[in-house]
């Protein structure tokens, strides 16, 4: 029985050589597939299980990947993300300070947030990181 187990064993690795295996983003899906499994037996509205099967799936289909560049690619991308998201509280507390003396726009063109005093009337805003330019009134 040891030995069988130990043989199985052996296969395994053999096939998950060369394979990507897990990562950051994959514990993330996981992590998607068993919250939504909850909501599932809370609601008991079967598209959450759904949504979560596809989660669970994308994410084995990653770690038995070959492709090493592309899943790299994509978990640097959800690090990226992730931070992003994990400044967001800051960000909104410094917006809800700062509300009387600025407001904050959004560059239509690049997506960045830009801050300009209050009261100064019709003012035209150049983006600073792609120079986009519009006019808002402050
Ligand atoms: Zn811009």
């Amino acid at each position: 029985m040891r030995n069988l187990w130990g043989n199985f064993k052996n296969k395994l690795a053999y096939w998950m050589q060369g394979r990507y295996g897990n990562d950051e983003l994959n514990n993330a899906l996981y992590i998607t597939f068993i919250v939504l499994w909850v909501i599932t037996l809370i609601t008991r509205k079967p598209i959450f299980y759904w949504i979560g099967l596809v989660a669970l799936g994308y994410s084995l289909y990653r770690s038995f990947s070959r492709d090493h560049l592309k899943r790299s690619n994509e978990r640097l991308w959800f690090l990226k993300k992730l931070e992003q998201i994990k400044k967001l509280p800051k960000q909104w507390k410094q917006r809800w300070e700062q509300r009387n003396t600025h407001k904050f726009y959004r560059c239509k063109q690049c997506g960045v947030t830009i801050r300009v005093p209050k009261g100064k009337g019709q003012i035209e805003i150049t983006c600073p990181k792609c120079g986009h330019k519009f006019i808002e009134r402050t």
